[in-house]
């Protein structure tokens, strides 16, 4: 019921309207345009104005066939740098690709072209569908910056599926980590390196001493890193103050507050007993994604997957996601793959299959939850 040459088309159409994180209005507008044109309520926040973009993030309400509780999809508008000017190329090989030096910027309007697909699908067909919650982020790319500022109270769906994960159609993102953004200070006193330098403390080296903090993978499911160092003025003044920036990641909360806790400890320790002062600032980035393989929104994923011949795949993944904004904020909410592959990068691509399967694979959700709540 897909249509490939309709999918491939819009697909191709979509990447080339410009969206780099921050100035998502162009592609906002093109959604609101093509939803409203269907009878759907299209809504956008104020993110746009928290984050100084020029677009808010997008809420489609689509009236469903079934009186039902409604389901959710999940997309970002958003796209890295080198974002503008993309040209989309067809090979005969069966894949697109960018035709310049830019990304394709599959991450993430593959996805979008997938939702946009199976509801034209489902209106075409005159088929039942339960009311939908179509929300497009901006500033995924930022640090899930758009996600972080929706307002989900106005959200009826109690699951969601986010479209926005690497690896084939089937693959389902069920576990990914919570994040704490960890800043380490240490203050010390300036003084001439040659001509007085008892007067001073040392804050690089006191940095160096309160590093022996755990770093690296600490457990398979736990990690920790130091990322940034900036200290000192000059080669000849004795460094007064330095600076770490730094995170740590696990999949269980508990562990990441107890990791935190000892970082945070061992660097006091350290820094105190070594003359400086030592200042660390928290900053919790995104809660975990843990989903059990016997709940509703896995269950019926695989189902979807299982019944388009899809090889299903339950992972664990490193890295964040508006998805797991979404889990934080009681929607349990599973991230799908969409066969993007090498993106962020001029190499980026999706295979013409992988397209379809995605959009049959979100029709196919939606038509097995619309059977289950029957
Ligand atoms: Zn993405």
């Amino acid at each position: 019921m897909v249509n490939e040459e309709r999918l491939v088309q819009h697909f191709m159409k979509m990447v080339e309207i410009s969206s780099p994180s921050g100035e998502e209005a162009a592609f906002r507008d093109y959604l609101r345009q093509y939803f409203s044109n269907r009878g759907a309520i299209c809504v956008e926040d104020q993110a746009g104005e928290m984050l100084e973009g020029n677009s808010g993030n997008l809420l489609v309400r689509i009236a469903g066939t079934a009186d039902v509780k409604p389901l959710m999809f999940l997309t970002h508008m958003d796209t890295v740098f080198p974002g503008g000017d993309i040209k989309a190329e067809l090979g005969d090989d069966g894949i697109i690709r960018s035709a310049g030096k830019t990304i394709l910027a599959s991450d993430d309007k593959a996805g979008v072209a997938a939702v946009l697909e199976a509801y034209e699908t489902l209106r075409e067909n005159h088929l039942d569908y339960p009311p939908l919650e179509l929300l497009f982020t901006v500033s995924e790319e930022q640090g899930l910056l758009g996600a972080k500022q929706f307002d989900y109270a106005c959200l009826n769906a109690e699951i969601a599926y986010a479209l926005d994960s690497g690896g084939a159609p089937g693959t389902i993102v069920v576990k990914s980590p919570c994040q704490n953004e960890i800043s380490y200070t240490v203050q010390g006193k300036a003084a001439h390196a040659g001509i007085n330098p008892e007067d001073g403390i040392n804050a690089i080296q006191i940095m160096a001493k309160a590093l022996v903090m755990p770093c690296g993978r600490l457990n398979p499911t736990t990690t920790c890193n130091f990322g940034i160092i900036k200290g000192g003025e000059a080669r000849n003044i004795v460094a007064e103050s330095c600076y770490v920036k730094g995170e740590a990641r696990s999949h269980s909360r508990a562990e990441l507050d107890q990791l935190t806790m000892q970082l945070k400890q061992t660097f006091c320790q350290e820094v105190s007993k070594n003359g400086g002062q030592p200042e660390v600032v928290v900053k919790f980035l995104y809660p975990e994604i843990s989903l059990d393989e016997k709940e509703k929104v896995v269950v019926l994923a695989k189902k979807a997957a299982q019944g388009l011949g899809l090889k299903v795949e339950l992972v664990s993944t490193g890295g964040g996601s508006d998805a797991a904004i979404v889990n934080g904020n009681n929607i349990r909410c599973a991230n799908l793959g969409t066969g993007m592959s090498n993106v962020h990068t001029s190499d980026e691509y999706i295979k013409v299959r992988d397209l379809v399967d995605d959009a049959k694979l979100v029709l196919a959700i939606i038509q097995q939850y619309l059977a289950d709540m029957q």
